[in-house]
């Protein structure tokens, strides 16, 4: 675990780093620490305040807002970022007073997400004053990071919403099939209903299985259908097995 400290309590030693406020950034320069980072935010974004992030090395921007408009604002910080030609890294932090987890993951997902999607933010600060627990909180935030392609930490998983076609019960499917493959980081792996519409909803999984018919499934590697109408007792062992034909299985870790 490395700790960001305010830079009135920082001390030097090693995963310990700085936060400076806008007013202490006279202080930067001469800081040996290994990383620094400046709290700001776009109205504090002044001339004389991207010169010194232009020449300061090892600088992050942590990007806060409190405007109602918030997404408007940090997207407005990068377009000043980007006018002046400075490529310093910027987290973009926001705060929170939910209860609920619900709640959170939808501000989150919004707040963070539409300037991550466009291409803004090197990474993501998430705080709560509310009653959610820090893993949850953790979670979620890399949750955030993984929908936006930004940092993938777990297997991926794209499943249809199922409908009248789904050839199987849907939720203990995904559940079995995410049991046997969550381990599985680097993959994305559909679990689509039916044949009909399913291939072409999981266009981008590296692996599918899918509802053939009443009882049977096929499975695909990158949209190509390599097993047809597999027993669906037998279908998830197939598909381990296909997955170590192409080099992509790790053997899960024993705890
Ligand atoms: S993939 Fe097939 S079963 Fe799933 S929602 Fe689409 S049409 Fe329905």
């Amino acid at each position: 675990m490395k700790s960001i400290v305010d830079f009135s309590r920082w001390e030097e030693k090693i995963d310990h780093y700085p936060l400076f406020r806008v007013d202490e950034i006279g202080s930067m320069e001469a800081c040996p620490a290994q990383v620094k980072f400046l709290r700001l935010a776009y109205p504090q974004l002044t001339d004389e305040v991207i010169t010194q992030l232009k020449e300061i090395p090892r600088v992050v921007v942590i990007l806060t807002t409190a405007h109602q408009n918030g997404v408007g604002e940090q997207r407005a910080f990068f377009h000043a970022l980007l006018n002046a030609d400075c490529r310093v890294p910027v987290v973009l932090q926001r705060s929170y007073a939910e209860d609920e987890a619900e709640d959170i993951q939808l501000k989150g997902g919004v707040d963070f997400g539409t300037v991550l999607l466009d291409g803004f933010g090197n990474g993501i600060m998430l705080s709560n004053d509310g009653n959610i627990n820090i893993t949850d909180l953790d979670a979620y935030a890399f949750g955030i990071l993984q929908a936006a392609r930004v940092r993938t930490s777990k297997t991926e998983f794209i499943s249809c919403p199922s409908c009248g076609r789904t050839l199987f019960d849907l939720q203990t499917t995904v559940a079995l099939v995410q049991k046997h493959f969550s381990h599985l980081k680097h993959l994305k792996i559909g679990v689509m209903g039916c044949i009909v519409n399913g291939v072409g909803e999981m266009a981008d999984a590296d692996y599918g299985y899918v509802g053939a018919e009443h009882g049977k499934i096929s499975l695909y590697r990158k949209k190509q259908l390599v097993a047809k109408n597999i027993p669906q007792a037998e279908a998830v062992e197939h598909l381990i097995q296909l997955i170590k034909d192409h080099g992509d299985w790790i053997e899960p870790e024993v705890n």
